[in-house]
């Protein structure tokens, strides 16, 4: 997607241990029709699949999933990084944060993730591929069926999309770094 990667090039900062820092247009401000474009692509590029649900994990992948779930006309549900005391029919996972170097707890409520779903799964970046697992693993948990995973930055370096097509995910990258090293940004 030629506007996004412009957009990362222009206004991305690279830090050590290749974190890409996009918070002046996606993860703290927020730039409305750059995220629209996003979900236009997402509706794009999963136009051929069977979807009845969006699903993302708070907080940045909600944006994305809002704008493709508001194209599409479907429910967006995200799961929730700390559980709720009011949570009905929680299903967790334990994911590994690779930038907060710490294992939290993701949960969604099954009142909102169920057998009858068919989910496409809506995220900011795709690094190591951990977050990205414990979706799988609560829509297991569920009964749902997983139909794709859209990202709108995959860091091919950190070689997370071959774990979820191990798990035969589709996944879609709407830009793909291959390098962050020396602070430069490599975009393919
Ligand atoms: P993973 O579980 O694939 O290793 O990482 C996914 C999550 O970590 C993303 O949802 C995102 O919140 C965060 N993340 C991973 N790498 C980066 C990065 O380079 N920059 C930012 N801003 N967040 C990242």
């Amino acid at each position: 997607m030629q506007l996004l990667k412009k957009r990362i090039l222009e206004d991305g900062k690279c830090f050590e241990g290749g974190i890409l820092k996009v918070d002046s247009f996606i993860n703290h401000q927020m730039d409305p029709q750059l995220m629209k474009s996003i979900g236009v692509e997402f509706v794009r590029r999963f136009a051929s699949t069977n979807v009845n649900k969006i699903m993302t994990i708070e907080a940045s992948g909600i944006a994305p999933a809002i704008m493709t779930g508001y194209l599409l006309n479907l429910p967006v549900v995200f799961a929730k990084k700390k559980s709720p005391k009011t949570i009905q029919n929680a299903l967790s996972t334990t994911v590994h944060s690779f930038t907060k170097d710490r294992d939290y707890e993701v949960v969604i409520s099954s009142d909102f993730l169920t057998p009858n779903d068919k989910i496409l799964f809506v995220d900011d970046f795709l690094a190591y591929g951990n977050a990205a697992l414990g979706v799988i693993d609560l829509i297991q948990q569920s009964g749902a069926q997983l139909v794709g995973m859209g990202f709108i930055i995959e860091k091919a370096f950190q070689q997370g999309r071959a774990k979820l097509e191990e798990k035969g995910a589709h996944v879609e990258s709407l830009a793909i770094i291959e390098d962050l090293s020396h602070c430069q940004i490599k975009i393919r």
